[in-house]
């Protein structure tokens, strides 16, 4: 049996690539597949209702709230943000590669600073905010670092609209809401397949879209266009669907949530137990659904990965700036592969050397 680890694209549950392979072949019972559904049927109007409404109802989203399910990942929003939103400046908290390269992206398009690293510490921790952001237009995190296994445990308190990339810990428990001013994520980690994204953000925050650039990188009319200003991922957002009402039956984003805590605990609790591997990240901000961690003696590196590998653990391999091993904890990888993995650990590190 494979234990697959990937950081995305990631493993889903096995009840949903059912349901999503039934869909190829005959979608609901229509005697079509999901892949000639026409996006402008009621067909497919009534996937993205129940999507919106699911997505609503697991993040318990109010009225101030437009959920847009859209085309290509996380690095378009990343665009999209800073050409729809900077004004004056931008703030950035800088937490790993994927925050850097939101914000270099974000100078590409007008003025932004970073007004908090944790570089100068490898990215260890979560740095905080110590100056005053009120000269700018948003304050952009990562709430998880996929990189380096870093999360952001609680959110920075801004008087700013805070805007978070949320790619790798997106629906893995719950949040409030009402402190983001936009949440984007590439769905291919914890809510479907490559291909498509889902963006929440604030009707008031939607109101200081810059009007002058072209209509297709507005977000105001992607909601005005309910998602539809071309011919979407259809299947992309379907299995999105078919994930959300996975989780929901599950038990929500606390089911998740608990399940993530669980499965995290049992793996830091063996590597900081053994005597050859060392966690990445330091106790406090260690991300639930990214662990990274190395060998003390970089010589064994490989010979753990044969070892693994041989015990059908993969796609375990470190981000490739960082190096050492990565395993991800998203929410359907079972507690039973975490134990598994727990024992692989514990038996390399007990042979006699
Ligand atoms: N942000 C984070 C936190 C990520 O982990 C990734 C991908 N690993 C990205 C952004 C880029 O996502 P995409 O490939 O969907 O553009």
């Amino acid at each position: 049996m494979l234990h697959n680890f990937g950081s995305g694209p990631a493993k889903l549950h096995k009840s949903v690539y059912e349901q999503l392979a039934q869909s190829l072949i005959d979608y609901e019972q229509t005697g079509l597949s999901i892949l000639e559904v026409y996006h402008r049927t009621p067909l497919f109007e009534a996937i993205l209702e129940e999507a919106t409404q699911l997505c609503k109802e697991l993040y318990q989203l109010d009225a101030s709230k437009e959920v847009l399910f859209m085309p290509n990942g996380a690095t378009w929003h990343f665009n999209l943000i800073a050409q729809n939103f900077i004004h004056n400046k931008a703030a950035y908290i800088h937490s790993g590669n994927w925050s850097k390269k939101a914000y270099d992206i974000a100078l590409e398009y007008g003025k932004a600073d970073i007004v908090a690293s944790s570089e100068n510490n490898h990215f260890k921790s979560i740095p905080v905010i110590e100056q005053d952001l009120s000269a700018y237009d948003y304050l952009h995190i990562t709430s998880n670092n996929t990189d380096v296994g870093t999360q952001f445990h609680s959110y920075p308190n801004s008087s700013i609209p805070l805007i978070a990339d949320m790619s790798s810990d997106i629906f893995s428990k719950p949040i409030d809401s009402n402190a983001f001013a936009c949440i984007y994520a590439g769905a291919q980690k914890n809510i479907g397949i490559a291909g498509a994204s889902l963006v929440i953000i604030d009707k008031d925050f939607l109101s200081k879209t810059h009007k002058h650039i072209p209509n297709y990188y507005q977000y105001n009319q992607w909601v005005n266009n309910k998602s539809i200003m071309n011919t979407p991922p259809i299947f992309a957002i379907y299995a999105m669907l078919v994930n959300m009402r996975w989780m929901k039956a599950m038990g929500g984003l606390e089911h998740m949530h608990a399940q993530a805590k669980e499965k995290a605990k049992l793996l830091y609790q063996t590597l900081d137990n053994s005597h050859l591997f060392e966690v990445y990240a330091r106790k406090e901000d260690r991300s639930l659904m990214n662990v990274c961690f190395s060998m003390k003696e970089t010589s064994l590196h490989n010979s753990f990965m044969h070892f693994a590998k041989e015990a059908g653990i993969i796609q375990i391999e470190g981000y490739r700036t960082v190096g050492g091993f990565r395993v991800s904890l998203y929410n359907a990888i079972e507690l039973a592969s975490v134990q598994h993995l727990c024992d692989v650990i514990a038996a390399f590190d007990h042979i006699p050397r």
